[in-house]
């Protein structure tokens, strides 16, 4: 049986150590815990120094999720392991900083030693917080092709869970109602309890940031396919839309961001990703295999005389533009994007437009 006392003394160890907690919350938090495990008083004894070491050399949160699940299960406090999970999550966004605090922090670090040290404080607080689940990604397949002619790096996803038929059965009888949060991506999703098909958002923390005159969010994503792999999503629920306001939106990003590469998902069903029906963009600090490639032609624009249009030798179709000029770089591939879309050649079978449902799109990427 887990001790239920002695677990919330390990708990409030933990945020002191990684997560912030401040001296003066301890007592109001520890409270709000000992509330959540139906317990009336904390435990008599502190933790030893050896125990508070221990706490103190956790890499990742997941032995104290384990305690807090198991914990919720013996008490019935859960009845399935979704439902445990949804606990401990809670639990953890007790004892993560308010939204407000975060963006604080966030922005302070910023100003004062760089946009890289406050994204690592971000992704650093995401996992140690359980947002990011660090050891289900650990155990995904990873490997670089490289002796194909174009290297590739391949990874097999392991880390996303799977429901149970016993779960999946449960949701079939639960009744549809209008859904809140409308989407995963939506800002309604910030201390969001989660149900059974919608996950624990209790503890996940995003930043506000202004792209293109527009309010927009940051987060990290919880299942992360490469490196500080980062989402951008907009404060309003509207539909994935590639047009010039894209390319000005990723331009904002990366020159707050400039470590960070920042790109969209097609606007298409046929090659886009999950989400179409709420604006957002994936990003992070790693270099792709597409972004190391040379060009095997390249180009002039006279209109852009200080830019350099690229033909990338890649598996699919790329067209890189650079340039040392934010305004000339957008402008032109504000062009081609528009170009693109509108454009028809049936002797090689592209055709822009069928009884009105669109063909042509681009995937834009932007990095300094
Ligand atoms: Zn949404």
């Amino acid at each position: 049986m887990i001790d239920g006392k002695l677990l919330t003394e390990k708990l409030i160890v933990y945020a002191q150590e990684f997560l912030g907690l401040n001296d003066l919350d301890v007592i109001y938090t520890k409270n709000l815990i000992l509330g959540q495990l139906k317990l009336n008083a904390p435990s008599k004894t502190s933790l030893t120094e050896a125990e508070k070491k221990e706490i103190a050399s956790l890499a990742v949160p997941d032995t104290l999720i384990e305690e807090l699940m198991a914990y919720a299960t013996e008490n019935n406090l859960a009845s399935n392991e979704i439902e445990a999970d949804l606990f401990a999550n809670y639990i953890f966004g007790i004892l993560t900083p308010k939204p407000s605090e975060v963006n604080g922090a966030f922005m302070s670090l910023k100003e004062k030693l760089g946009p890289q040290q406050a994204c690592d404080y971000l992704y650093n607080l995401s996992i140690k917080n359980y947002y990011i689940r660090k050891t289900a990604i650990d155990r995904n397949i990873k490997w670089d092709a490289n002796d194909l002619d174009i290297p590739l790096e391949i990874t097999i996803n392991l880390s996303k869970p799977e429901k149970s038929n016993k779960d999946v059965a449960k949701l079939l009888t639960q009744p549809q109602g209008e859904k809140y949060p409308a989407c995963p991506l939506c800002k309604e999703n910030e201390g969001y309890y989660g149900t059974l098909t919608h996950p624990a958002r209790s503890n996940i923390r995003t930043i506000s940031l202004t792209l293109g005159g527009e309010e927009w969010g940051m987060q990290y994503s919880p299942y992360l396919y490469f490196d500080e792999h980062c989402i951008l999503f907009s404060k309003k629920h509207t539909p994935m839309k590639i047009d010039g306001k894209t390319v000005e939106r990723l331009f904002d990003f990366i020159e707050m961001f400039p470590d960070y590469f920042i790109g969209s998902n097609a606007d298409l069903p046929i090659v886009g990703g999950s989400i179409l029906n709420h604006e957002h963009y994936q990003g992070g600090k790693h270099l792709m295999p597409l972004q190391k490639c040379k060009a095997f032609e390249k180009y002039k624009c006279d209109k852009y005389p200080d830019t350099t249009v690229e033909v990338v030798d890649f598996y699919n179709s790329v067209v890189r533009v650079c340039g040392f000029n934010r305004s000339t770089v957008q402008a032109l591939a504000t062009e081609i994007i528009s170009a693109w879309k509108g454009y028809t050649d049936e002797s090689v079978g592209i055709i822009a437009d069928e009884n009105g449902v669109k063909h042509n799109t681009v995937t834009p990427i932007a990095r300094f």
